[in-house]
């Protein structure tokens, strides 16, 4: 091993010049982590970067405020005699993971025609930014340090905000808000539309306006929904690039994926997801790869999630997970989950099993561009273990565990446009590291064993997990 070439430096005009493209596109947002100027050292570990290489062992990671400043074979990195040490020998480290398709307003409960009127029986607006609360929580108790919410009231904007600001403890957020769906399309009505707070169009000229909004509302990024034509999808293109901001499609069948291809959609979200759709034809992935257009599956959620539920029903009672959930929450979606296997949301199972296999490695054996998201939230998929069952199957379809690993951390920063601040361990990268027992390259279900979580130079969990209070108050 060439050791030296291991240990890296802070490359500062990097960091500069994403900084200040951060801050041109974010102007209304509280710059990243005032008060994290403490420094500190996670010593001992195996180190996975995020790129596809060979892991680093008996590694080391400096961090200085919310950035890392060095990460090498520990015996070649100079830990600052006042840095905090974690030991994370015998474990893994590797960046924080990256959730593309969460959805903060749902919990794993079966319906949404109880679930929304719950909410509403129990609080409204109240209970439903504490859902959102409790999301963003598990997430980021299961390693998950940054997350794109497709599909919320604005109500969400104030959630993101107030994570970033350290008042809640929570993965960071990147928002869509409610979805453009067209009004005679699939995702036009219904209890799903009203939860999530769906937007109607139907014409591009009404697509265009309501982008404007969202933009204007301060929205991440845009969700359009399927049953949208060519030109809405180009409609709000156009608008939200003229925002510098992106969007993803929620498609299935092959026409809606072309549509939003060629209307130049950043993100194709689902896609391949079992069940709706066949596979596509040899063209349509031909087109997706050449265009090196990112494709984000879903594909753990319905047709696995189903047959891994029916093996083992015992998951949803599992005492670490109850843990996460206010009492009365936790028993309004075991009570919703009693008879699971006849809930709308699985009545199309049997294709979906049908077309499961074929759905990932299609993508997976084009060589596609492919991210990790997984529909959080939805019936049974809980925030808590959601990304490492998609990453799971993932691995169980062809795909490399180093690959896949890369895609959930390195290639969704990129996809969501932060891949200069996030997404690998390297100097001059925000500081979002987790720490998991054993080896992930081994067996993938590792990441579902996540010990430490740093987010922005502050250890959330494990290690001197810091309170939050102390973070908020020492930054104003
Ligand atoms: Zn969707
Ligand atoms: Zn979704």
């Amino acid at each position: 091993m060439r050791k030296s070439s291991r240990v890296l430096f802070l490359a500062s005009s990097v960091a500069a010049s994403w900084m200040a493209i951060a801050s041109a596109q974010q102007p209304a947002r509280p710059p990243v982590s005032q008060a994290a100027t403490k420094k500190l050292a996670l010593v001992g570990g195996m180190l996975l970067t995020g790129y596809e290489m060979p892991p680093i062992h008996h590694a080391a990671i400096v961090i200085d405020g919310n950035k890392i400043v060095a990460a090498g074979p520990a015996s070649e990195v100079k830990i600052p005699a006042d840095a905090t040490v974690v030991d994370t020998s015998g474990r893994t480290m590797l960046p924080g993971l990256i959730e593309t398709h969460g959805h903060l307003v749902v919990l794993g409960h079966g319906s949404y025609e109880t679930w929304f009127p719950w909410i509403k029986a129990h609080g409204g607006d109240a209970m439903l930014t504490k859902v959102m609360e409790i999301s963003a929580k598990q997430l980021l108790m299961a390693g998950i340090t940054t997350t794109i919410d497709l599909g919320a009231p604005l109500s969400i904007l104030s959630v993101r905000d107030r994570i970033n600001k350290g008042e809640i403890v929570g993965s960071r957020m990147l928002v869509s808000g409610p979805w453009i769906a067209h009004l005679s399309g699939a995702g036009g009505g219904g209890a799903m539309q009203v939860g999530f707070g769906g937007l109607n169009i139907s014409t591009p000229q009404q697509a265009a306006q309501e982008t404007e909004r969202l933009a204007a509302a301060g929205v991440d990024l845009i969700k359009a929904h399927s049953g949208l034509t060519l030109d809405d999808y180009k409609a709000i293109v156009d608008a939200a690039h003229k925002h510098r901001i992106r969007v993803h499609a929620h498609v299935y069948a092959e026409s809606d994926v072309r549509h939003a291809l060629e209307a130049g959609v950043d993100v194709l979200q689902h896609v391949g997801s079992a069940g709706t759709a066949p596979p596509y034809s040899p063209e349509m992935i031909r087109d997706i790869v050449n265009a090196g257009r990112p494709v984000v599956v879903t594909a753990a959620h319905r047709a696995w999630l189903y047959a891994d539920t029916a093996a083992f029903p015992e998951r949803l009672q599992d005492p670490e997970m109850k843990k996460l959930f206010p009492p009365e929450i936790f028993a309004e979606i075991q009570e919703s989950l009693k008879n699971w296997p006849a809930l709308g949301y699985f009545q199309r199972t049997d294709r979906e099993m049908l077309y499961r296999e074929r759905g990932v490695k299609q993508f997976i054996e084009s060589g596609a561009v492919m991210g990790m998201g997984t529909d959080s939230g939805t019936p049974m998929n809980f925030h808590s273990e959601a990304l490492w069952r998609e990453i799971k199957v993932h691995v169980d379809m062809g795909m490399t565990p180093q690959r896949a690993i890369a895609a959930a951390t390195r290639v969704n920063a990129t996809i969501i446009g932060k891949g200069r601040e996030l997404g690998t361990i390297e100097p001059g990268k925000i500081a979002d590291i987790i720490v998991v027992k054993g080896n992930p390259l081994f067996d993938i279900v590792a990441l579902s064993n996540v010990e430490t979580v740093v987010k922005d130079g502050i250890v959330f969990k494990g290690g001197a997990a810091a309170d939050t209070r102390t973070r908020s108050s020492s930054s104003r």
